[in-house]
């Protein structure tokens, strides 16, 4: 594709989902980032600027206006090029320099196997990136280059791939992003784990032939007594099992495919909640529930907004089909999540279920949507204000509660390191063991192994309830042997 297509492609799938939007930003940030990164080349030899230009398509295609997009088209060129933040502040404005920003400093983040750090890892992606459409932009970007991972060398795959699994995934399963995390899932596992992507797909491609069959007939089957119950407007339509997610069940049951029971998925679309409980209904009258497999994601939503009914049924020919019943809202949460917030359609905006904290700020925020300061200032995520993020001096991240001191860093660590700490050294100075920790210092914990026990006096000051529980649970064990010992005598 020539690069005036892909400016066609990219503002026509804008107009579409927002057809009153001005594009111009785009087409100006487009122009801009061609300009910044023109002469530069990718691995696969590929001018640079297909890159950027990919990731802005990907923003578009899942609904995401101009800000976002420009923002998507923009967020190599602080690194790659000479132009600064400053610069596109300049021609931008705040708003998209801000989010160009925020990806340059999150890419900072990087995974580096080791798992017990992988949830501060995670925490700490979402708290640097601040602003939601930072992670959003981000996920673009990485999809890009897991779709263009061939061309990197093997040890960069594997990183990226990992990375990708532990920290990218489950971020975008907590925004409810359910499409981007089994693309990214999806993607990464292929490089991950070769011999077991390619050992999933086998059996995926065993199971094929005779399952689409049964798709079909009982699609046709559920249509029938649907229409014959009244309903005319729903969709029926087969679901595509992402292959990591499958893997995963399959570790979970022993590699034992035949206790997977959504191999063969169907969803329904209907307009109304009522609908989807009379859906339910229909569904137990034609075929019997297996036990246990009825779920109620409207009455109880997941934590990251899933709303659904599911249920798994004994079809005829002993066939055991899953059922997913949803709402266009609900069906579009699922897939886009936290993003489906920014995706308005001509329908006009979308109802969030208010179980999801996040999703109901949002919400109110909605009101006056447009792309003023004071919107954005409130878009900040509260959640990790009063958490903060030290290193070890190895460049690993701890989290721990505001005014954390470095002896809640030192139980954070392990607990003999908390028993045995005798000083401390942040950022290259002794400190005092009180001392309040700030984002971003660097910690070293000096031990002294002839020290018997936890001093007493901690307890006064300590912050995190870890560190607290480790000193009472060592003094109260050793007032027990003490004890113990004056008993014997
Ligand atoms: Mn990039």
């Amino acid at each position: 594709m020539s690069v005036d297509q892909r400016l066609v492609k990219l503002l026509k799938t804008i107009q579409h989902f927002h057809p009153t939007a001005d594009t111009d930003v785009v087409e100006l940030a487009f122009n801009f980032s061609k300009q910044a990164h023109d002469g530069q080349k990718r691995l696969s030899g590929e001018p640079y600027f297909v890159h950027p230009a990919a990731v802005a398509q990907i923003l578009a295609d899942i609904g995401l206006g101009p800000v976002i997009v420009a923002a998507g088209l923009l967020h190599d060129v602080p690194e790659e090029s000479n132009v600064t933040v400053a610069d596109i502040k300049k021609e931008f404005g705040k708003d998209i320099a801000t989010i160009v920003d925020g990806v340059t400093k999150v890419g900072k983040v990087k995974y580096r196997g080791v798992d017990r750090y992988v949830e501060n890892l995670r925490k700490m992606f979402v708290a640097m990136a601040n602003d939601i459409r930072v992670i959003i932009v981000r996920f673009a970007d990485r999809l890009h280059n897991l779709q263009t991972l061939d061309y990197q060398p093997v040890r960069k795959q594997q990183r990226i791939a990992l990375e990708s699994l532990e920290i990218y995934a489950p971020i975008a399963n907590r925004l409810g992003m359910g499409e981007i995390k089994g693309q990214l899932e999806d993607l990464a596992f292929r490089y991950a784990f070769p011999d077991e992507y390619q050992s999933v797909v086998d059996l995926m491609d065993q199971a094929r032939p005779g399952r689409e069959r049964i798709l079909r007939i009982i699609q046709q089957k559920l249509t029938g007594e649907l229409e014959k119950n009244g309903l005319t407007n729903f969709e029926i339509h087969g679901r595509a099992k992402h292959v990591y997610s499958l893997y995963c069940k399959l570790l979970k049951y022993d590699h034992d495919i035949s206790k997977i029971y959504d191999l063969i998925a169907l969803r329904v679309v209907v307009p109304t909640v009522a609908d989807c409980y009379r859906v339910l209904g229909i569904i137990h009258q034609r075929w019997a529930p297996l036990k246990g497999r009825i779920k109620d994601y409207i009455a109880r939503p997941k934590p990251n907004g899933y709303q659904s009914l599911h249920t798994t049924v004994f079809c005829d020919e002993h066939e055991v089909v899953e059922f997913q019943i949803r709402t266009p809202q609900m069906h579009q949460q699922a897939e886009l999540g936290i993003a489906a917030h920014w995706h308005y359609d001509e329908k006009g905006s979308f109802v969030p279920n208010k179980n999801f904290a996040w999703v109901t700020e949002l919400a109110k925020w909605q009101k006056d949507i447009s792309d003023n300061q004071e919107y954005l200032d409130k878009l900040k995520i509260q959640v990790f204000a009063n958490r903060i993020f030290v290193f070890t001096p190895k460049g690993d991240v701890i989290d721990l509660p505001e005014q954390a001191t470095p002896i809640d860093f030192a139980y954070a660590i392990h607990s003999d390191i908390g028993n045995h700490c005798s000083s401390a050294i942040v950022n290259d100075v002794i400190v005092p063991l009180d001392h309040a920790l700030n984002s971003g210092d660097v910690i070293e914990i000096i031990i002294d192994k002839n020290r018997k026990s936890p001093n007493p006096d901690w307890l006064e000051f300590v912050k995190s309830s870890n560190a607290r529980n480790k000193i009472r649970s060592f003094l109260r064990s050793e007032k027990q042997s003490i004890l113990d010992r004056f008993l014997k005598k």
